[in-house]
């Protein structure tokens, strides 16, 4: 077993929020260039992007697992990782469901759909940024339902996170771990419970990919094992 860098909060072009420079080909590359051996794909509600940026990480050996970064009705962002493209989609599916409204690029942004080319597919014209009107628990079970890993976002920061939104981290909801921004400090930590600690990027802009990263102690790079470390199984784990 060796230590394998995760980058597990990734943006593209996708999210209205993100940099048109976020295509797959240049996040595997940005990525390839850090050391980074694992990244996630978690764009705002969707998913459509993943099936291409895990393309284009096969191409360079670079294992990319497919997610979103879901929204809550609560507010509160949610990132769900997944083992396939196709529990993405099935995941994504169930998030367009309960997601209304319509895009407005000249005030969020564009939501570019590209292949693993880094080229122009099309546009989403979702309200991506908008909230799901489903909760946190019934996104958290339906994500457990698909095999998927429940990481709740940044919840350390003043808006859009699990702490900002609830007060607190409700004891009886089944996060696989929570996502911190790099450099928090012990005692807030401490706060937390049991439940283990990732960092992330939250990359928006290539500059900003690998920022921040978890080191796993894994046999290989894919979701089993990092649900193995977050667990403590099998001499897995989260750190070196
Ligand atoms: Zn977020
Ligand atoms: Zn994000």
């Amino acid at each position: 077993m060796k230590t394998f860098k995760a980058d597990l909060h990734i943006h593209t072009c996708l999210s209205p929020c993100a940099d048109l420079d976020m295509t797959p080909k240049a996040i595997v590359e940005k990525s390839l260039g850090l050391g980074l051996d694992i990244v996630a794909i978690c764009d705002h509600n969707s998913a459509e992007n993943v099936e291409a940026t895990v393309r284009a990480g096969i191409q360079r050996k670079l294992c990319v697992l497919p997610g979103l970064e879901i929204n809550s009705r609560e507010e509160v962002h949610l990132l769900a990782i997944f083992e396939s493209v196709e529990k993405a989609l099935h995941m994504q599916e169930t998030v367009y469901r309960y997601l209304k409204g319509t895009n407005r690029p000249e005030f969020f942004g564009d939501q570019v759909v590209v292949n693993e080319f880094d080229e122009v597919e099309g546009f989403n014209d979702r309200l991506l940024i908008g909230a799901v009107d489903l909760g946190l628990q019934e996104i958290v079970s339906e994500v457990h339902r698909q095999g998927g890993l429940t990481i709740a976002s940044h919840v350390d920061r003043p808006s859009f996170s699990i702490i900002s939104q609830l007060g607190f981290i409700p004891p009886d909801l089944e996060l696989d771990a929570l996502e911190i921004t790099q450099g928090m400090r012990q005692r807030n930590v401490s706060t937390m419970g049991e439940r283990p600690i990732v960092t992330s990027s939250d990359a928006h802009f290539l500059h900003d990919v690998g920022r921040a990263y978890t080191p796993f102690f894994l046999e290989s790079p894919n979701l089993e094992e990092i649900r193995m470390a977050l667990f403590g199984k099998s001499g897995r784990k989260v750190g070196t």
